[in-house]
């Protein structure tokens, strides 16, 4: 899969993309990264990219004019698959585990990592992108933390990429519930003992354990995911026990 990252800080994504699953991913070439730096395509002798805003006001606006020579030129790439082009925005479509799998399905996609106060609207528009995504309900300087972390987690959807067979499928959001709990060496730490289960060995105990584990969790910390979760007739019923009377939908 190929990303291409508009931005006006590419130095801002070397050392992530050369460690850890990232790092492999790309030098396997299943992760293929374009950074593309915005101010090569500024008219302005100063590759200038920014301006003030019409009206007045606080800051600085990313102009439209780069953004538009960027975008187009990625567009116009001979050979390469045509991008989805998403920009990054505190106003788009939330990310999530939902949209990371719908991303890593695409043989392309160009993130379009915004700055200053925000973006010329005429792109928006124009409709010079075909999405805008959101990381969340918070303000950042620039898109480029929210760059990184779609591309981790798209990037764990591309097989070969996450190395330990069945980890991703037992991520939470997977299933709509949250992951179990995990525990390691030493048994006994501080008189914090490991459930007595998990050293059974009887692997569909275990694997009820786990499950009621999710489902305590999700009950407890994240009650809204419940509503969409992928739960069978035995789980439901567990869950209306452990919920004292929660009803399945
Ligand atoms: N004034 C704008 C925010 C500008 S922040 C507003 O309130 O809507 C500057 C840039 O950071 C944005 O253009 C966007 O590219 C990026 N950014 C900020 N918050 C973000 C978020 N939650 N998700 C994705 N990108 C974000």
């Amino acid at each position: 899969m190929r990303f291409d990252v508009v931005t006006l800080f590419p130095g801002y994504f070397v050392s992530p993309l050369g460690e850890s699953l990232l790092g492999r991913a790309v030098e396997s070439g299943i992760l293929e990264v374009h950074l593309v730096d915005l101010r090569d395509f500024s008219e302005d002798p100063h590759r200038k990219v920014d301006d003030e805003p019409y009206g007045g006001g606080p800051g600085m606006v990313l102009t439209a004019p780069p953004v538009f020579a960027a975008v187009e030129a990625l567009r116009g790439e001979p050979g390469a698959p045509p991008p989805h082009v998403a920009f990054l925005s505190p106003q788009g479509r939330r990310f999530d585990a939902l949209l990371a799998k719908e991303l890593a399905e695409r043989p392309r996609v160009a993130l379009v990592c915004g700055r200053y106060e925000g973006i010329d609207e005429r792109t928006r528009t124009a409709g010079l992108f075909d999405a805008e995504i959101s990381l969340g309900d918070f303000v950042l300087s620039g898109g480029e933390v929210a760059a990184l972390a779609i591309l981790e987690a798209v990037s764990r959807y591309l097989p070969g990429v996450v190395q330990a067979a069945g980890s991703v499928e037992a991520d939470s959001f997977e299933d709509g519930l949250l992951d179990y709990p995990h525990f390691s060496r030493p048994r006994s730490f501080r008189s914090l003992e490991v459930p007595e289960v998990l050293f059974s060995g009887h692997h569909e105990n275990i694997r009820r354990w786990r499950r009621e584990q999710q489902l305590r969790a999700t009950l407890e910390r994240r009650p809204d995911l419940l509503e969409k979760a992928a739960l069978d007739e035995e789980e439901r019923a567990l869950l209306e026990r452990l919920a004292g009377g929660w009803r399945s939908p």
